[in-house]
This record gives structure tokens, sequence and C-alpha cells, in this order.
């Protein structure tokens, strides 16, 4: 079998406690947020990490994107160690690992317009400067903005808009897997639906690779095929994403299923009945050779 694309082998990441003179003169033992963790994510994967707050997700996103480095274990990249990689050559490896985050307003530079913010993250990948507005266009369609949109600032938006920049942004660099750590958590629940079915349709017609965070069990089992289940920096379950919803093996999967309000975790996402057309997953598209064929021809580009 090929090397997964993604791997993480007895990742460890701990923090110190207290200040520093608590470490010092008590010897404080660091606080561990994310315990010896292995996991492999393969291409054309889109798996779900749920858990607690507190229980080391965004940890383990922000270890597999680079942004903080293990205190032990290794991260691999088609197999090669990815903090070798950081080192030699930080420009193209960090572009084939994206995220996108919880807040995009925090996560956009409010100075700039979504334009600038698109064409900039083009020119880090190399994209020829004529070629950068067309792109950055067809970035927006392809996540059901308009160009009206792109010389708008962070805060003419609103927030489902946004979350779809920041989301632009992140397939703008071609990734190879795309962390999305509670990408609609700040949303209200119609554009939850819209911004998962945006999801569920790029890893379709992309074949985009995605790790979605959330403690949303019923937008997990829409989206995701495999399914992880973490709890004080470990992982206590992992399989089949249906597998785990409706056969969960251990207590505390139960117990974040239970905590669902009954009907819920099977629900699947849609737009509320009066907004019909909202959803991309359930509704044909008026021409889907032309979306499609749109979309493919970014997904050569990607
Ligand atoms: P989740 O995303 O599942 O809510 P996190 O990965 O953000 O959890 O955090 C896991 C644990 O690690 C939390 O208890 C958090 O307080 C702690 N933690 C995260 N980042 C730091 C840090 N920079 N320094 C100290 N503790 C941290
Ligand atoms: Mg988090």
């Amino acid at each position: 079998m090929s090397p997964a694309l993604l791997s993480l082998r007895d990742v460890t990441k701990s923090y110190p406690r207290g200040g520093l003179i608590d470490r010092v003169l008590k010897g404080t033992k660091p606080f561990v947020a994310l315990d010896n963790v292995s996991l492999d994510i393969h291409r054309g994967d889109v798996v779900g990490i749920v858990g607690e707050s507190g229980s080391g997700k965004s940890t383990l996103a922000s270890l597999a994107v680079g942004l903080i480095a293990p205190t032990a274990g290794d991260i691999l990249l088609d197999g090669e160690n990815l903090a070798e990689l950081m080192r030699d050559h930080a420009g193209p490896w960090r572009r084939r690992i994206q995220m996108a985050f919880q807040d995009s307003s925090s996560a956009l530079n409010p100075r700039k317009t979504v334009e600038l913010c698109l064409t900039e993250t083009l020119a880090l990948r190399g994209v020829a400067r004529e070629g950068r507005r067309q792109e950055a266009h067809e970035l927006l369609a392809l996540v059901g903005l308009g160009a009206e949109l792109a010389p708008r600032l962070p805060h003419e938006l609103s927030g489902g808009q946004r979350q779809r920049v920041g989301l632009a942004r992140a397939l703008a660099m071609r990734p190879d897997v795309l962390f999305a750590d509670e990408p609609v958590s700040a949303l209200d629940v119609s554009l939850q639906a819209q911004v998962v079915n945006l999801l569920a349709r790029l890893t379709r017609e992309l074949g985009l690779t995605l790790v979605f965070i959330s403690h949303d069990l019923a937008l997990v089992r829409t989206l995701c095929s495999r399914l992880i289940v973490m709890r004080n920096g470990a992982i206590v379950e992992q399989g089949a994403c249906r597998d785990v919803l409706d056969n969960p093996q251990h207590d505390y999967t139960r117990l974040l299923i239970a905590a669902v309000p009954k009907g819920l975790a099977g629900r699947r996402v849609g737009p509320p009945a009066s907004s019909a057309g909202a959803s991309i997953l359930e509704r044909k598209s008026p021409d889907p050779k032309k979306s499609i064929f749109a979309s493919r021809r970014l997904a050569e580009r990607i």
C-alpha cells in the first residue's frame, strides 16, 4: 500500500505549566495537550475529528500544518519527515497542508480586499501576475461567491461570505490536505449547512483530502467518511464514520452521542424548508455540466 499522505507517529505535545518561577522552584510537570497520538490520513479521505473542548483537536491540527512543533514523535508527509522538510524547504511543503480557521474575521487582514487577499496568496504559490486576477475570480466562483465581492473588505462581508473567502484562500494554495478547524462554529445554522455542503462538493469534485474538526456530530455524519474521537489529548476511538456513530465501542463516544438532542445526530444537513436551493448536497445544480466543467478546470490547476 502507498504511504499515507499524512501520518502522525507517536506524536506528543506538551506545554510548560504555570509561571517560570513555579517551573524552576517546584519542578511542575508539563501539561500534555496531545498524548502519543498516531494516525494515517490517505488521499481523498474526509476525516472528522470530534471531542469535547480541550481534548486536543486544534493542537493536532496545528501540529499537522506545521504551526507548532511536536515535543516528541514524527509527522510524515508522503512518508517524509515534516520537520526536516520544513527546515529545508518550508515554502512548498507548507503550501501542501492548509488550514481554514473557525473565525475567519480574525484570520483575514481587515485592510485587504477579497481580491488582494486571494491574489497575494496566488503570488505566494508562484502564479504569474497576469493570471492572478482571473484565478482569484475562479476561486470565488468555486466557493459560491460572485466577482462583485472582489473589491470588498472583510467587514463588508457576512460571516458566511468571510468563511468562504477563508476557504478560497486556503484552496488557492492547491493543498493536498485541508484542515478545517471548527469552520462553521461561528455561523448560524443555515449558514453552517451551506458551508458544509460546499466542503462536501469540494471533496467530491476536487478530490480534496479534508480533516474536519467539529463538535457537531450531525455535520460530521453528513460530511465525513472516517471519524476520530478524541479525549484528553488521546484518540479513544476511530473508524468508518457511520460505524462509530451507529455502533460506538467506547463509553466516551456513547456519551458524546447521548449529549446530542434526540434525532439531531442522524439529521441530514440541508437548508431550512423556506430557503429552497441553498443546499448544494441536496440540490441538482441548474447546469451540472457547466459547474462541474468549471471546477474541473480549476481542479486541474489546483
Ligand atoms: P480543542 O481544540 O480540542 O478544544 P486544544 O487543542 O485547543 O483543544 O487544547 C488542548 C489543551 O491544550 C487545552 O487544555 C489547552 O488549554 C491546552 N493548550 C493549548 N495550547 C496551549 C498553549 N499554547 N499553552 C498551554 N496550553 C495550551
Ligand atoms: Mg479547538
